[in-house]
């Protein structure tokens, strides 16, 4: 399985992989193999895996998708990676992901974006967009992303697969290079709910490494797979059907929620009021916490160090010039400068004050229904290119996602039609679940049932 997957993944011209070692994973492979001779295995034993490259392993490089690392190989394991391994997963190689998992179209990554396999013209999402793409073209059947803001439910959207970002706190941090801290989440990408129940049987879990980690015991997510739907309570918020969305999107939404209440759910309106301002919360507090998580990249622990400098603050400057893209640096600007003496009170407190409004506009939706549902996208994958010279266009094109990530919420997205390309046609839309916390399992009962 696994020779077979490398092959596949050393054919592809996608983009989706950074880093592949075959040795490595053979011999993963041959220790899985030995496993399951002996009687030993676990359920996952023997399958492959493919990392998203924010996750640092032993063995193959960690860039974050960044000429930082661009040849760092990490002395550890994350958590997750070494979960997986636990497990007897066999890791396939390092996924490509915008540079420090900042973007939503995978062009933000120092190794070019991956591309999507239903277009090669689209963008595949981001930040996990190697992930999404590893999924869907078959390069991968398993593989880890995470989500900030949006990056393993709008990338899983736009390459047509399945993605789960837990509660936060579900997955251990430790060994996830650093974006946005109280923010950040990892999760499965697969081909299905089931595939990512199976994932996140291995995956979720208290680590005392990330202080965090939610301590609560294991759970099976695949427990409610077969639950069916009967009296479930989907709540639509209106404000996810505003005038921004496409109509090929929310045709395809729309049909998804018919097919849902065909399996006996009903519709519930709702109302997320915070809604817009779930933009400006998020793009104050998540550089905030990049501009202090980056501040470790100086040139002189790991990474890139700039080749020529006369003291130590132009070899700081030099490196990190260097090193960083473009997005990153903006980012670094915008976070120091919130939370700056004379603008913290302006705009980081007030953008956290915000953040607890948005999270209450989410518990008081949780009174009326057991789930809500909308797009994840307002649009499908947009061209290459398309918005690569606007940052704010992308960060717009966030809007349906970001509100779980600041409520901290469990999010899905699965694939749930196609609407069309600028260009050449079909292109898949994601279906958003959000789930109340710690409802990973409920939610992906949902998915399972549909699809
Ligand atoms: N698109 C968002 C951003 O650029 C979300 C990224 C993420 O979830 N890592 O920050």
């Amino acid at each position: 399985l696994a020779q077979g997957y490398l092959e596949r993944a050393q054919a592809s011209d996608l983009n989706a992989y950074i880093d592949i070692q075959p040795e490595l994973t053979l011999a993963q492979a041959a220790e899985a193999d030995k496993r399951l001779a002996a009687g030993n295995a676990a359920p996952l034993t023997g399958i492959p895996i493919a990392h998203k490259d924010i996750f640092v392993t032993r063995g193959w490089r960690s860039t974050a998708g960044s000429r930082m690392l661009e040849n760092y190989v990490s002395p550890f394991d994350a958590s997750v990676v070494e979960a997986f391994q636990a497990a007897g997963m066999v890791t396939l190689g390092k996924l490509n992901c915008d540079e420090f998992a900042m973007g939503s179209s995978n062009e933000n990554s120092y190794f070019g974006p991956a591309k999507n396999p239903w277009d090669t013209s689209a963008v595949p999402g981001g930040s996990s967009g190697g992930s999404a793409v590893a999924i869907a073209a078959g390069l991968a059947p398993a593989a880890t992303a995470t989500d900030t803001g949006g990056s393993i439910r709008q990338p899983a959207a736009f390459c047509g697969v399945t993605g789960i970002k837990p509660t936060y706190g579900r997955v251990s941090r430790y060994g996830m290079i650093a974006f946005a801290s109280s923010l950040d989440q990892g999760g499965p990408i697969a081909r299905t709910a089931e595939d990512c129940a199976l994932l996140l049987n291995a995956m979720a879990g208290f680590d005392p490494r990330d202080s965090t980690s939610v301590e609560r015991d294991r759970e099976d997510y695949t427990r409610d797979l077969e639950k069916d739907l009967k009296g479930l309570r989907i709540g639509v918020p209106k404000e996810y059907f505003g005038p921004g969305l496409s109509a090929d999107v929310e045709a395809a939404i729309r049909a998804a929620l018919t097919e849902y209440e065909k399996l006996g759910a009903t519709l519930v309106e709702i109302s997320l009021p915070k809604t817009e301002l779930s933009i400006p919360v998020y793009y104050v507090i998540a550089p905030a916490e990049a501009s202090s998580n980056l501040s470790r990249f100086d040139g002189v622990r790991y990474g890139h160090r700039a080749a020529q400098y006369t003291d130590l603050a132009d070899m700081y400057r030099k490196t990190r010039s260097e090193g960083f893209g473009e997005e990153v640096k903006r980012r670094i600007l915008v976070g120091a400068y919130v939370l700056s003496h004379g603008y913290y009170d302006a705009y980081y407190l007030q953008a956290q004050k915000i953040r607890r409004l948005i999270a209450d506009d989410f518990r008081q939706a949780f009174t009326q229904c057991d789930v809500i549902m909308g797009p994840v996208a307002p649009t499908v994958a947009w061209d290459l290119g398309a918005k690569a010279d606007d940052p704010v266009a992308n960060y717009l094109a966030d809007i349906f996602t970001l509100g779980a990530s600041l409520a901290g919420l469990p999010g899905m997205s699965i694939p749930c039609g196609f609407g069309q390309g600028e260009k050449n046609g079909k292109r898949p839309v994601g279906l958003q679940l959000i789930g109340n916390y710690f409802g990973e399992a409920k939610l992906l009962n949902i998915a399972h049932q549909y699809q």
